[in-house]
């Protein structure tokens, strides 16, 4: 007995070991769907969430995996879950977990895109550049949707921009908005502390009805995030 028990306690963990995606792909709402990437900052195994929206022109990715190893498995998800090639990708700023995959995507043809800010930044970093830029404002029109990029102003950093998809009612705060798991700011370096509360100011009037919040890091939800974001920002003060 003593022998079963250890062997199924053996058995138990490597199930749970094997649970341990680096990719994690969940339905949102709608046609959307989150997914979620891992890489290490300061020492500690730390996520980073994107979204991509089905249409029936193909499939537009929000943001790239954190991971480079999960790049073709990702496409790879895609085609296999919903029969639909990656068309377009926006990246929301120029760190890593959002315009890493650039180069990438568009090795596969993909059309990607950057706000001229963004693309300023990486132009300057000689990191991998988008083959397209836009104004800051944009409307995306692909299949049955509209996707809206919006700048709220400086933030997390100088570039970081939102996308609001209209018809789920869906904000995509990237790394302006703060979990409400989160513990602090997270990387600051690059961060306008003072201009921040006015750009999740100018966000909550933009969009005062939402569905759901996406945050760029940790457990996402709705719109408690953009409050808390700025109430993790009175506090650094
Ligand atoms: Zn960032």
């Amino acid at each position: 007995m003593h022998y079963l028990f250890s062997f199924l306690l053996c058995l138990s963990s490597l199930v749970s070991f094997s649970q341990n995606p680096k990719i994690k792909i969940k339905h949102l709402t709608g046609d959307l769907y989150t997914y979620t990437t891992y890489n290490t900052y300061k020492g500690a195994v730390t996520d980073a969430n994107a979204v991509y929206l089905v249409t029936n022109k193909g499939v537009v990715v929000i943001d790239a995996p954190w991971d480079a190893t999960q790049f073709e498995p990702f496409l790879d998800s895609i085609q296999a879950r919903h029969h639909q090639k990656v068309v377009l990708a926006i990246a929301t700023h120029s760190h890593g977990d959002r315009a890493g995959g650039l180069a990438f995507f568009k090795s596969k043809g993909i059309s990607t895109y950057t706000s001229k800010l963004t693309d300023e930044i990486l132009k300057a970093s000689k990191a991998p550049r988008a083959a397209h830029t836009f104004a800051n404002d944009t409307t995306f029109t692909v299949g049955q949707y509209k996707i809206n990029t919006y700048y709220a102003g400086k933030g997390h950093t100088k570039d970081n921009l939102t996308i609001w998809f209209p018809k789920d009612k869906v904000l995509f705060g990237g790394c302006l908005i703060k979990s409400t798991r989160a513990t602090d700011l997270g990387y600051i370096a690059e961060s306008d502390l003072a201009a921040w509360p006015k750009s999740i100011e100018k966000l909550k009037q933009k969009y005062p009805d939402t569905k759901f919040v996406v945050t760029g890091h940790d457990a996402w939800g709705n719109r408690e995030s953009l409050a808390y974001t700025q109430k993790l920002l009175r506090e650094k003060k």
